[in-house]
């Protein structure tokens, strides 16, 4: 075992420990609480204290995968910068960048076309230090001005096109369980062998929950997922919308429209694991309900498109020219490694349908590209 390897686990029994402790007093913790401390804790927690992106890490993502992802995202934003009337300034800004390479890419391809990064205020949103740090090194040199927030409310007020890959999977769901005809909060407890178990916790108001009415029908221990976090990020999003002229990109993975089941997954050097050991040390998401994002947008008055596979979207924004245009001056070598790539973006059976893009943009905005008409 590297040291590396040896410290981190060494955080994670001591996370464990403390949420233990906080068990013993308080009782069950709600999943919620407990995935929000297993990702966010700031000593111990996954994105602070790792670096999980990549072939050396735990997952993979679009833009490590492929340049063309963040091109492509890059000559969508142009667009809708251009229908917005091409407002200067711009605040362009990404949730949740990672290593910075979707940015990177993406500002790449902006720089090929006029006016934008001339006009941009490239923000990164960013909670992970660590992370933070590896952006600032990946955009280092990228020729627009650029600044980090930690949370999308503390962005300057003005015209925003934001982007977000792979963020909304990582914030905290909480798990309602339907038992003896009434929802309950999932909780997580210490087992008889001391370790972490999921148990029923107190009863929760049904008061609120979406299409709770058709859902009362529901097999006995169905497992309802709602991310108040997400519901967070839209209402700021349609706060600004009132003032400025708003766009974004969500892409992600889930279903369309809101259905029962546990997504909640851990996994650990791109292999599935056990979500309820080595708390900090794997990663742990769940699907997205994108039915949920578009009612929470719809409801703030923000027009929603999609969503629709992300296949769909990079094809319809030019895949196929960007990759022919890339092979030109490429060697066999490259040009296998930008189809595979491209291929597995788009590939159904890959992360063509499981991804799923969402735009959410102010009501008076045009469609955006690849999004002809609102849904
Ligand atoms: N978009 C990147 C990385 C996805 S991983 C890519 O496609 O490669 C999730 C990212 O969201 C990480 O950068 C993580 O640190 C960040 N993140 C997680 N929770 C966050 C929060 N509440 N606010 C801001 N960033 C967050």
């Amino acid at each position: 075992m590297t040291p590396a390897q040896n410290s981190h686990s060494i955080e994670s029994t001591l996370l464990s420990v403390r949420l233990k402790e906080r068990i013993v007093r308080g009782g069950p913790m709600s999943v919620e609480c407990y995935m929000d401390a297993c990702l966010s804790d700031a000593t111990a927690g996954y994105y602070p204290s790792k670096q999980p992106i990549g072939a050396g890490g735990d997952f993979i993502t679009a833009p490590e995968v492929s340049q063309v992802f963040g091109e492509l995202l890059g000559l969508w934003s142009y667009a809708v910068w251009q229908s917005m009337g091409s407002p200067d300034p711009v605040i362009f800004a990404e949730l949740g960048p990672g290593r910075g390479t979707l940015m990177a890419d993406a500002l790449r391809a902006l720089h090929r076309l006029p006016g934008f990064v001339e006009c941009a205020d490239v923000v990164l949103v960013e909670t992970s230090p660590l992370l933070r740090g590896v952006q600032q090194e990946t955009l280092a040199g990228c020729g627009t001005r650029l600044s980090w927030h930690e949370r999308i409310e503390a962005l300057p007020p003005g015209p925003l096109i934001v982007i977000a890959n792979e963020f909304i999977d990582a914030l905290p769901i909480r798990q309602i369980v339907w038992r003896g005809g009434q929802w309950r909060e999932r909780c997580v407890r210490i087992g008889a062998k001391g370790g972490f178990e999921f148990c029923d916790g107190p009863a929760v108001a049904s008061d609120g929950l979406r299409r709770d009415a058709q859902l009362q029908q529901l097999p006995e221990g169905s497992i309802l997922e709602i991310r108040p976090a997400a519901n967070e990020t839209v209402a700021a999003l349609a706060g600004r919308a009132s003032q400025a002229p708003l766009a974004a990109l969500i892409i992600d993975y889930g279903h369309e429209a809101t259905e029962c089941g546990d997504t909640l997954q851990a996994v650990s050097r791109h292999k599935f694991a056990d979500p309820l050991r080595d708390p900090g040390a794997v990663d742990l998401t769940a699907h997205v309900d994108f039915g949920a994002l578009k009612d929470a947008a719809e409801a703030k008055g923000l027009r929603v498109y999609g969503p629709k596979p992300q296949g769909a979207l990079l094809l319809e924004l030019g895949l196929e020219a960007r990759l022919e245009k890339l092979c030109e001056d490429a060697t066999d070598d490259q040009r296998d490694t930008l189809v595979s790539g491209t291929t597995r973006l788009v590939d159904p059976e890959a992360m063509g349908l499981l991804f799923k893009a969402m735009a959410i943009a102010s009501p008076d905005l045009p469609p955006p590209p690849a999004f002809g008409q609102s849904a």
